[in-house]
């Protein structure tokens, strides 16, 4: 109710413009700031509020005359009698010590080099910055941040200006338009950039680490191409001044869509090998996406959450079927319509108007009505809703109704009907799907009709697959068959997949269960030498198992392979070297050292998280693999904590190893016995 009262007083005024200075000091992890706010009153009121959360406050000024002011532990209440139809200035000067939302990784000892970041959603700025934790209110904001000469400083809009001391540089960004105060963002770190301009003239910066140049082409493929696509499909020229995408390490999420200013997670800046695996097209267009829906319009509140998810996934699909091709897109589709029906008939469906939805709701359900919406309506129709839409409440806040009202015109047609079995229903309708999938895809619709065939007809289950398999010269298809149906497929299937040259049905085969036959032998050590990192992975594995005596030319074969950002290659590799009898005898224990070492927080979450799991099964902890996974337990990533967690409460069950890991926290700092302290205590 507190919130309530507030927020009706936030009605009677409007935020328009902030002038935003910080400066983050690394060695207290805080933000020192200050803030100028241009706002407008639309009747008088006592007060007005920001969000602030456990900040300090030296000055608070209205109008440049000192105010009286109330801080709480979540906001800054400022008193003074606002007259309606006036415009006011409101100055803070603050310092904040943010527990999230900023994070501050490094030292200099780290392979990203130091890095300061931000994560607004879910996360609220106003733990940076005194603002709204209502995305309701948009802003204009302009950021001016200072920091050491020797780091790249990248926020949302476009650079205006330097101002440079010798210790200290002020990189000033200005914003033209208004946004939501969870979408302001900055980055600092050491980056190079790659500049793009759009079809339209638009200037597009990917930005990547000095020591990943040869990675900026596979990791930022297609880039100028989504961009353009995505302009001309959604039908609104995008709506920011630039378009910037900025690894970070160990981030929250795959991506964030801050304003013109993706933040996007290290792990996906790839070699071209990895490319087929693991890209970032996807993502790239999801966030891109969400520049127009969620950042141009944005949801009044989480019931509408569909506006943003729901678009920003089913648009990055339409990009992926202009890039890859209409199978790509159909057979994801499949996928998803899968997931969400095994949900579905579990009873666990949900409505894409429920604020609690889980994530497969909003994103794919969520994408899902919006193919069934213009497959109902029609292209035209949906393009030009979509059109109007966007321009009709560009820098506002949306409902689905209000998105719902602009298709309804724009298709003449009453979309109740839509609503309901797609919006407010828990039901996910597969007949519906099903159909649409056979009817625009043949190779989706023979592997729908396969399954029906298999659990229906009388015939041999084996000669039924021979023959969709020869039917068929459809490379997904294909893959899909031998990876589900692995235990059925004859000889010559699988040597006809072998030989089919294809990564990804070779793929498969490298990845089914089954044993490796000793007349595939040969085909099987092909695989070692496909353009595929998971395939390697998974041949090297599979053969070292099955052909002891061979051990020693497939670790001769694969030696120096990394594999995906994660190192999913090496990993293996150092493991089983370490574990083959004389192979490379004199070099045994540096390939341990190395295995080891990769716990250590200079690496990647993702990097730690397979070398601990390698030690775990296979091998011992050495002291040093402790205290790490002590650090891994507070690290900011909730899923990489967990994981550490449930390691070392494992670990605390036997006896010896608890007293090993009591004399090893001795003389640690707290912050980083956070967890372990809480977990010793209460046994
Ligand atoms: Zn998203």
């Amino acid at each position: 109710m507190f919130s309530n009262l507030h927020a009706q007083h936030q009605d009677k005024v409007d935020f328009i413009h902030a002038e935003v200075n910080i400066r983050p000091l690394v060695d207290q992890k805080a933000i020192e700031g200050s803030v100028v706010y241009r706002f407008k009153v639309f009747q008088n009121v006592d007060s007005v509020f920001l969000d602030a959360q456990d900040m300090k406050f030296s000055a608070v000024l209205v109008n440049h005359k000192k105010a009286s002011f109330k801080v709480s532990k979540t906001k800054i209440t400022v008193y003074k009698n606002f007259k309606k139809n006036r415009s006011y200035s409101l100055t803070l000067e603050y310092s904040a010590k943010p527990r999230q939302t900023v994070y501050f990784l490094g030292g200099d000892d780290l392979l990203s080099g130091r890095q300061i970041w931000t994560q607004g959603q879910g996360k609220y700025t106003s733990h940076w910055l005194p603002s709204f934790d209502d995305m309701t209110e948009k802003v204009e904001f302009d950021l001016n941040i200072s920091f050491n000469p020797k780091y790249e400083v990248i926020a949302n809009g476009k650079l205006r200006k330097y101002k440079e001391s010798d210790s200290l540089k002020t990189w000033s960004y200005d914003m033209q338009n208004p946004m939501s105060s969870y979408l302001l963002a900055f980055v600092i770190g050491q980056y190079d950039k790659q500049e793009l301009i759009s079809e339209n003239g638009l200037p597009i910066e990917n930005y990547f680490y000095p020591k990943d140049s040869l990675k900026v082409e596979p990791t930022y493929r297609y880039t100028k191409k989504i961009f353009d696509f995505l302009e001309n499909e959604i039908g609104k020229p995008y709506p920011w001044q630039n378009y910037k995408q900025i690894p970070v390490k160990d981030f929250l999420y795959a991506g964030m869509e801050n304003t013109g200013t993706t933040i996007f997670s290290d792990a996906f800046i790839i070699d071209s090998v990895a490319f087929i695996d693991k890209n970032y097209v996807n993502v790239n267009a999801h966030e891109l996406a969400h520049q127009w829906f969620g950042n141009l319009v944005t949801e009044k509140d989480g019931q509408h959450h569909w506006l943003h998810e729901g678009f920003a996934t089913y648009y990055a699909y339409l990009t992926e079927k202009e890039i890859f091709g209409d199978d790509y897109f159909y057979w994801k589709l499949f996928d998803t319509a899968q997931q969400l029906n095994e949900r579905s008939k579990a009873d666990k469906g949900e409505a894409l108007t429920d604020p609690k939805a889980s994530s497969l709701t909003f994103y794919e359900k969520g994408a899902w009505s919006l193919v069934m919406l213009r497959n109902e309506i029609g292209d035209v129709a949906f393009k030009k809703g979509i059109k109007n839409y966007l321009e009709k409440y560009q820098f506002q806040n949306v409902t689905i109704d209000d998105f719902l009202g602009e298709m309804e015109l724009a298709a003449n047609l009453n979309l109740g009907p839509f609503k309901q079995l797609w919006l407010s229903s828990s039901v996910f309708p597969i007949e519906k799907v099903t159909d649409y999938l056979s009817e625009n895809s043949s190779s989706v619709g023979a592997f729908i009709q396969l399954k029906w065939d298999l659990t229906t007809s009388l015939k041999n289950k084996k000669d039924i697959i021979d023959k969709y398999w020869k039917e068929s010269d459809n490379e997904e298809f294909k893959a899909r068959l031998v990876s589900k149906y692995h235990k059925q497929l004859s000889p010559d299937i699988i040597k006809s997949a072998f030989d089919s040259k294809s990564i990804k049905v070779r793929q498969a085969l490298a990845l089914t269960s089954a044993r490796i036959p000793t007349d595939f032998k040969m085909e099987y050590e092909s695989l070692l030498e496909d353009k595929s990192y998971i395939t390697m992975e998974s041949a090297l594995y599979r053969l070292w198992i099955s052909f002891p005596h061979d051990r020693h030319r497939y670790l001769d074969k694969t030696k120096g392979i990394i594999g995906l950002p994660n190192k999913n290659v090496r990993l293996l590799w150092l493991l089983l070297a370490s574990l083959t009898k004389d192979y490379d005898n004199d070099s045994k224990e540096g390939y341990l050292a190395e295995l080891h070492g990769y716990t250590s927080p200079r690496y990647s979450m993702e990097i730690r998280q397979g070398a601990f799991g390698l030690i775990t099964d296979v091998l011992h902890y050495t002291d040093q693999n402790i205290l790490d996974l002590i650090d891994a337990t507070t690290h900011h990533s909730w899923q990489f904590r967990k994981y550490a967690r449930g390691l070392l409460d494992n670990e605390l069950k036997v006896d010896q190893q608890r007293n090993r890991i009591i004399e090893l926290t001795k003389g640690l700092n707290d912050a980083k016995l956070r967890y372990i302290k809480t977990k010793l205590n209460s046994e």
